[in-house]
C-alpha cells in the first residue's frame, strides 16, 4: 500500500464573531444612531464587535481645538470645545429625552478634561498632545452610543480600544504590534461573550503604546480598527457600513453611471484603496487577507441590499475599469545641485525628510538626474519644503494637478480623463494607468 503523503488540512478556526464598523456619516445626528440601533436589532442573536468613529466631523473639529491649543489660542480653544459639548449635547437630548441624565454627566467629565488640558501650557510636543486630545472624539461617541443600545434593552458592553490594541510609539501613525493586541482582545472579549454579552462597542482608530499612553492610527483609522478586531479574533466577517451602496468602480462625486463591484479579490480590493479609493482604509484589507476573513460594504441607508463583498477568490473579479481620482495635487522634482545621481543617498534623505513629516508620496518617478514625487497639497507645508531642499537640489514644483488612476485601462477610458487636458506624467503597467493631469484654462 502506497504511503499517504496527504497533510491533514489545516484552517484557521473561524469564531462565530462578526465586526461592524460604522463610520463618522453613519452617526451624525441622532436620526442616524437610530439607525445603526435599527440594523444592529437585525443581527440580535449574533456576538459582535461594533467599532464606531467619532461622530459626524468631530474629528475635523477636534483638529481645530488643537490647533487653537498649539498657538496659545486658549478663548477659541475654549470656544470650539463648547460648540463640540453643544452638538453631543443636542443628539443626546434627542435619544434619551428624560432618560438623559447619566450620560450627560459622563460625557460632561469628558468636556471637563479637554477644557482643563486646553488651559495648560503647550509643551510643544504636537504629535503627543495631538492623540491625546482627537482620541475624545471617538471616547464620547461609543459612550454615547453603548447607553443607547443599553437604554434599548440590547446586551452591550463598552469596551475601551485604548487598552486592548497596542502600537508602538510613533505618534498620529501608531504602529499594531500584534501579538500583544490579539492577546489582550482576547482576554478582554472572551470572558464578556462568556458572561452573555452580545455587542461589544468600541473605539476605531485609537490605541495605547506601552506606557500606556493614547495613540492614533492615522486620519480615517477606524476601518483599520475593524480588520485588527476581526484579525486577532478571527472572526467570521467584517462589515463596513457606507454611506453609497458598496464599492463603486469610480466615486460619484466625479462620475456619473458608476457600477458597483459586487464580488472582488482582496487582490483588487488592494489596489484599488492603495491608489486612493476612498471607501475603505488602504490598511483595512492585508489583515483580513491573510486570515481569509470575507469583508462585506454595505449601505446603512439600503441594509437589505447586498452591497460589496471583498474575499480571497479571483474568480468574480470582472475587471471593468475603475477610476480613482485624486485632487489638488503638487509634483515636485529635485535635482542634485552637485551633479550627483539619484541613488540610495539621496532617496534616503529625501524620504527621511518625507516620512518625518508623514508626508504620503501618492506617485514617484525618478531619471538618473532627477527624483519626482507627487503629494497632497493638503498635507505639506510647500514653502518649508522648498527651503529645506534648496539647499543641494534645484527644486521645481507645479501645483492644482490632479491624479487619475484607471485599473483596466484602455484607450477610451484614457481619453474619457485627459481629453482638454495636459498630461504632465504618466505611468502605465499591465492593469494600472497612473496620470497626472493639468487643467487647461
Ligand atoms: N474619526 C477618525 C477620523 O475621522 C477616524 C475615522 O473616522 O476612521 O479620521
Ligand atoms: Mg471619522
Amino acid at each position: 500500500m502506497g504511503k499517504d503523503v496527504r497533510k491533514p488540512a489545516i484552517f484557521a478556526q473561524k469564531s462565530e464573531m462578526r465586526i461592524f464598523k460604522f463610520g463618522g456619516a453613519s452617526v451624525k445626528d441622532a436620526k442616524a444612531v437610530e439607525n445603526v440601533g435599527k440594523i444592529l436589532k437585525r443581527y440580535e442573536d449574533e456576538p459582535l464587535v461594533v467599532v464606531v468613529s467619532a461622530m459626524g466631523k468631530s474629528t475635523n473639529a477636534l483638529e481645530g481645538i488643537m490647533e487653537h491649543f498649539a498657538s496659545g489660542d486658549v478663548a477659541n480653544a475654549m470656544k470650539s470645545i463648547d460648540d463640540l459639548l453643544l452638538f453631543h449635547t443636542t443628539i443626546i437630548n434627542e435619544l434619551f429625552g428624560k432618560n438623559s441624565n447619566g450620560i450627560h454627566d459622563e460625557i460632561g467629565t469628558f468636556f471637563d478634561e479637554l477644557r482643563d488640558r486646553c488651559s495648560q501650557h503647550f509643551d510643544g510636543n504636537y504629535d503627543f498632545q495631538y492623540d491625546q486630545i482627537i482620541s475624545y472624539g471617538e471616547v464620547i461617541s461609543t459612550k454615547i452610543i453603548s447607553a443607547y443600545l443599553n437604554l434599548n434593552q440590547f446586551k452591550s458592553e463598552w469596551v475601551d480600544a485604548r487598552e486592548v490594541v497596542r502600537t508602538n510609539n510613533r505618534w498620529r501613525e501608531g504602529r499594531v504590534d500584534w501579538d500583544i493586541t490579539k492577546s489582550l482582545i482576547d482576554k478582554k472579549l472572551t470572558p464578556l461573550f462568556n458572561e452573555g454579552k452580545m455587542i461589544a462597542v468600541t473605539q476605531g482608530f485609537l490605541g495605547h503604546n506601552s506606557d500606556g499612553s493614547t495613540t492614533t492610527l492615522g486620519r480615517e483609522g477606524s476601518d483599520f480598527t475593524a480588520s485588527i478586531f476581526a484579525y486577532c479574533l478571527d472572526a467570521k466577517d467584517v462589515t463596513i457600513w457606507k454611506d453609497v451602496p458598496g464599492m463603486l468602480n469610480a466615486d460619484p462625486k466625479y462620475f456619473d453611471n458608476t457600477v458597483l463591484l459586487e464580488k472582488i479579490s482582496f487582490k483588487e480590493a488592494i489596489e484599488l484603496a492603495y491608489f486612493g479609493a476612498s471607501v475603505i482604509h488602504p490598511k483595512t484589507i492585508q489583515p483580513l487577507k491573510r486570515k481569509k476573513i470575507p469583508l462585506h460594504i454595505k449601505s446603512f441607508v439600503h441594509p437589505d441590499k447586498k452591497g460589496s463583498i471583498i474575499q480571497e477568490s479571483l474568480a468574480f473579479d470582472q475587471h471593468i475599469p475603475s477610476f480613482i481620482f485624486k485632487m489638488d495635487q503638487i509634483l515636485i522634482s529635485l535635482t542634485p545641485k552637485d551633479f550627483s545621481f539619484i541613488v540610495e543617498e539621496n532617496l534616503e534623505r529625501i524620504f527621511g525628510y518625507l516620512n518625518a513629516r508623514k508626508i504620503r508620496v501618492n506617485l514617484m518617478q525618478n531619471s538618473a538626474v532627477s527624483f519626482s514625487f507627487v503629494i497632497d497639497n493638503s498635507k505639506v507645508n510647500l514653502e518649508r519644503l522648498v527651503e529645506f531642499f534648496q539647499t543641494d537640489y534645484l527644486v521645481k514644483y507645479n501645483e492644482h494637478l490632479e491624479l487619475v488612476t484607471i485599473r483596466h485601462y484602455d484607450d477610451p477610458t484614457i481619453d474619457r480623463v485627459t481629453i482638454g487636458k495636459r498630461v504632465i506624467l504618466e505611468q502605465k503597467s499591465r492593469e494600472t494607468a497612473r496620470m497626472v493631469i493639468k487643467n487647461i484654462v
